[in-house]
């Protein structure tokens, strides 16, 4: 199995790249971010929760997050592989799926980072909420919020793969297919 996490700071454009190695690879695509968006339209109970998080721009709980990314995983079935887009993003998660895929006999097969700078990343969002209707990119003072949050408790769960050579940085600058080839070089390698 290919299994990718696609990592990187909130607009760094994992959503628009994971759709791409999706159609290339045949991967399951499983974004916590949005599972979470799922279940508040949906009004579960993990919705309500996830809800009250999301709206402040901080991390969901590790405990709630981490047994239903495993419910996904567990759903999904045959797959070919998948690319875990918005998880882990934090230490404790990144621990968490490295035991779940072992006892399945698997394991992550690379780590990709999306390397773009805050400023940047502040202005995609600003213009994405115009479009995605997200509470969350709508205000400037959540996406600083979800920044600080990325490079205090986040940024570090990269180490976790830098340690067994398994994380490569990618410059998330330039237009989708720049990226995408950029990307695709790095699992192809
Ligand atoms: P972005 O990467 O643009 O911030 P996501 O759609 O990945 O957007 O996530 C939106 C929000 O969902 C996050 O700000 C966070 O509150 C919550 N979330 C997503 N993934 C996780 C996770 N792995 N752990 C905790 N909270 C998460």
């Amino acid at each position: 199995m290919l299994n990718l996490v696609l990592f990187g700071p909130p607009g760094s454009g994992k959503g628009t790249q994971s759709a791409k190695l999706v159609e290339k690879y045949g991967l399951t695509h499983l974004s916590t971010g949005d599972i979470f968006r799922a279940n508040i339209k949906g009004e579960t109970d993990l919705g309500k929760l996830a809800k009250s998080y999301i709206d402040k721009g901080e991390l969901v709980p590790d405990e709630v997050t981490i047994n239903m990314l495993e419910a996904e995983v567990e759903k999904a079935g045959e797959t070919k592989g998948f690319i875990f887009d918005g998880f882990p993003r934090t230490v404790p998660q990144a621990e968490a799926l490295d035991k779940f895929l072992n006892g399945r006999n698997e394991t992550i097969s690379l780590m990709l980072e999306l390397e773009v700078a805050d400023d940047e990343v502040v202005k995609r969002l600003i213009l994405r909420a115009k479009d995605s209707g997200r509470a969350d990119d709508a205000d400037e003072s959540i996406i600083r919020n979800r920044l600080k949050v990325y490079h205090e408790q986040t940024a570090v769960a990269a180490q976790f793969y830098k340690e067994s050579n398994k994380h490569r940085g990618v410059n998330g600058i330039g237009t989708i297919d720049e990226v995408f080839q950029r990307l695709w070089t790095e699992i192809d390698a």
